[in-house]
C-alpha cells in the first residue's frame, strides 16, 4: 500500500521541547510504510518564516523523493507575506502552503484582504493550502470553510477534519464546497466513514501529524484508515493518490 502523509511536522524542537530530528523523522517513515510526508514548520508558526521555510526546503533537498516543504507566511504582516509566498512558491520544491491560525495567532476575517491574495497566490501556482482547523477561537473549521469561498479557485485542506468537535460541520461543508478538502488526522477512528460520505472519495487525505509527536501516532493513525475497511479504492485514494493528484505527482515527480 502506497502511502503519502499529508500532514506532518519536521523540526527539532518546538521551543525549548525536543521533536524529532532528519533522522529519526524518516526512520519513522520508514517503520511505518510511508513514502512520502509533505513537511511542516512549528517554529514558523511564532516569527521568522523566510529562515523557517529556507530549512524546510534544505531537508527537501537533502531528501527530494521523500519530503515535500509547504511554506507558511504570516497574513498578519500584509503585503510582505504575500512576497514571501510568491518567493517560496517560485521554487518548484515547494508544493504546497500550510497556515496554523490558531498558533499564528490570527483570525481570517481579521486578515482579510492579506489573506484573500495569499489564497488567489496559491491558486495561480496550483499550490493546496492546507490549515489546521477544529480549535477556537481562531481556527474553527466554520472559519477555515469560510475562506474556501472568498477564494473559489483555491484549493482548501481542513488539515484535521474538524478535530474533536467539529467532524459533523466539516462533513457539511465537504457536501456543499468542490474546492475544499480534507486531511484525515485527528478526528475518532469511526468519522472516517462520515467524512468520505460527505466529501466524496476523491477529496480525503491521509495525514498523521508525525514529527510533533513519535512515530507511534504514525502508526495508529494509519491502522485508523485501515480498520475503517474502506473499499480498495478509495483507501488507495485517501492514502496516496488524492494526496498525489494535488501534489500534481505525475506530472512532476519528485527527484
Ligand atoms: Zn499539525
Amino acid at each position: 500500500m502506497r502511502i503519502i502523509d499529508f500532514h506532518s511536522h519536521l523540526q527539532t524542537h518546538w521551543f525549548r521541547q525536543p521533536l524529532l530530528d532528519e533522522k529519526a523523522f524518516l526512520a519513522g517513515m520508514d517503520k511505518c510504510g510511508v513514502e512520502v510526508s509533505c513537511i511542516f514548520t512549528m517554529m514558523g508558526f511564532y516569527g521568522d518564516c523566510p529562515k523557517e521555510n529556507d530549512l524546510l526546503a534544505g531537508y527537501a533537498r537533502r531528501h527530494p523523493k521523500r519530503l515535500v516543504p509547504f511554506v507558511t507566511v504570516d497574513p498578519k504582516i500584509g503585503p510582505p507575506a504575500v512576497e514571501e509566498l510568491e518567493r517560496c512558491l517560485a521554487d518548484p520544491i515547494f508544493r504546497g502552503v500550510k497556515f496554523h491560525n490558531w498558533l499564528q495567532a490570527f483570525a481570517p476575517s481579521m486578515a482579510r484582504e492579506t489573506m484573500t491574495a495569499l489564497l488567489q497566490c496559491a491558486a495561480r501556482h496550483r499550490a493546496p493550502v492546507l490549515f489546521h482547523d477544529g480549535t477556537p477561537p481562531y481556527a474553527t473549521t466554520f472559519q477555515i470553510a469560510q475562506m474556501a469561498r472568498w477564494v473559489p479557485e483555491a484549493t482548501i485542506v481542513l488539515g484535521h477534519g474538524g478535530l474533536a468537535d467539529y467532524v459533523y460541520p466539516a462533513g457539511q461543508y465537504l457536501r456543499e464546497m468542490p474546492n475544499l478538502h480534507v486531511c484525515y488526522c485527528g478526528p475518532r477512528a469511526g468519522d472516517l466513514i462520515y467524512l468520505v460520505e460527505m466529501a466524496g472519495s476523491d477529496r480525503v487525505l491521509f495525514g498523521s501529524d508525525f514529527g510533533f509527536s513519535s512515530w507511534k501516532v504514525l502508526a495508529e493513525r494509519i491502522d485508523d484508515v485501515t480498520e475503517a475497511k474502506l473499499d480498495a479504492s478509495t483507501e488507495a485514494k485517501v492514502f496516496a493518490s488524492n494526496a498525489a493528484r494535488l501534489l500534481h505527482l505525475d506530472e512532476r515527480p519528485l527527484s
